[in-house]
């Protein structure tokens, strides 16, 4: 039996070496069980010295491998691509920076091996060592997506997890481009055990996603797994019309009683303020859909490899 372990790296030289290292402290729990280890390190475009701390890993342990993108292509790719290359009975998909703590690899495996589950995902429960303001947001965006999307989204789920390879082609079958694999891995179903841990923060160097990285991250997950935007939007244009007879039925019938006075420009600019303002944002849900499409529809390859170990 062979567990491929997947680690996307960007700009990660200072923790290539830390992370084989803590993964060889598993080792004999795999090799007494005769399970051989592949590590699969895709380096996501670095600009730094990831690639050759990796060639140096492969001259001393051929188990390492190395797939190396052209350019940064970001983590979703690097998921994919990982999942297309492991050649695993087992494969498990791991961060760099040691957040995801291998200890838990062997607990994955007996999970899956001996109480029949077909994937053991991880979620943290604290946010520890993460700003205020970040967190509030990643708990508002969990409460909304899963109200909108009838895909479950785990509030905290880590990329973190070990799969079955029955599991691994149902992942691969969704081969869209704008992936957001947190859904994904819901989606595909299949029977997942949870492990649960407190936050760790990175080991070395510094985390790669800015506030806006994981804003449009966010809106990648809600336009690609709902499309209650797109029902809100014709939930406001029906509100505003019956809005608008409302407003027409009253106007006739002051005319009527009261003569026509002329005032009533100043709320006449607010109303049309107020509904251009929400025509545009309507307009911008249906123009982020038809982004997407446009995207989708080009069918560009999720990634391209320059070289491979
Ligand atoms: N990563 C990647 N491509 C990117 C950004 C990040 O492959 O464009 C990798 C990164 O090297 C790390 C993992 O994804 O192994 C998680 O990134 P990071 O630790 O920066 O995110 P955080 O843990 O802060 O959410
Ligand atoms: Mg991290």
């Amino acid at each position: 039996m062979l567990l491929s372990l997947i680690v996307p790296c960007y700009n990660e030289e200072e923790n290539i070496t830390d992370f084989y290292d803590e993964v060889m402290k598993q080792e004999p729990y795999f090799s007494e069980r005769e399970i051989r280890l592949e590590i699969l390190y895709v380096d996501d475009g670095s600009k730094d010295q990831t690639a050759g701390k990796v060639r140096t890993l492969h001259d001393r342990d051929d188990r390492v491998r190395l797939v190396r993108f052209s350019r940064n292509f970001g983590k979703e790719a690097a998921i994919y691509a990982g999942l297309q290359k492991a050649r695993g009975d087992l494969v498990a998909i791991l961060d760099c920076d040691l957040q995801d703590p291998p200890a838990l690899l062997p607990q994955m495996t007996e999970a899956i091996l001996h109480e029949g589950y077909d994937s053991v995902a991880t979620r943290r429960v604290t946010r520890k060592g993460e700003p205020p303001i970040r967190s509030f947001f990643a708990r508002r965006f969990y409460h909304m997506i899963n109200r909108m999307s009838r895909t479950e989204i785990v509030d905290g789920a880590r990329d973190y997890r070990m799969m079955t390879r029955p599991f691994v082609e149902a992942i691969l079958s969704l081969a869209e481009v704008n992936r957001f694999s947190k859904g994904i891995f819901s989606w595909v179903g299949f029977e997942t055990k949870w492990l649960e841990y407190e936050n760790i923060e990175r080991r070395k160097g510094e985390t790669k996603w800015s506030f806006w990285k994981l804003f449009a991250y966010a809106v990648e997950g809600i336009i690609g797994f709902s499309t209650t935007p797109l029902l809100f939007a014709s939930f406001l244009g029906v509100l505003f019309c019956v809005l608008a007879a409302i407003f027409i039925v009253f106007i006739i019938v002051r005319k009527l009683l009261f003569g026509d006075p002329t005032s009533g420009w100043p709320s006449l600019v607010c109303i049309i303020s107020l509904i251009s303002g929400v025509q545009l944002f309507c307009l911008g849900i249906v123009g982020q859909y038809l982004a997407k499409t446009y995207m989708e529809v080009k069918n560009r390859p999720i990634y391209i490899v320059k070289d491979e170990l």
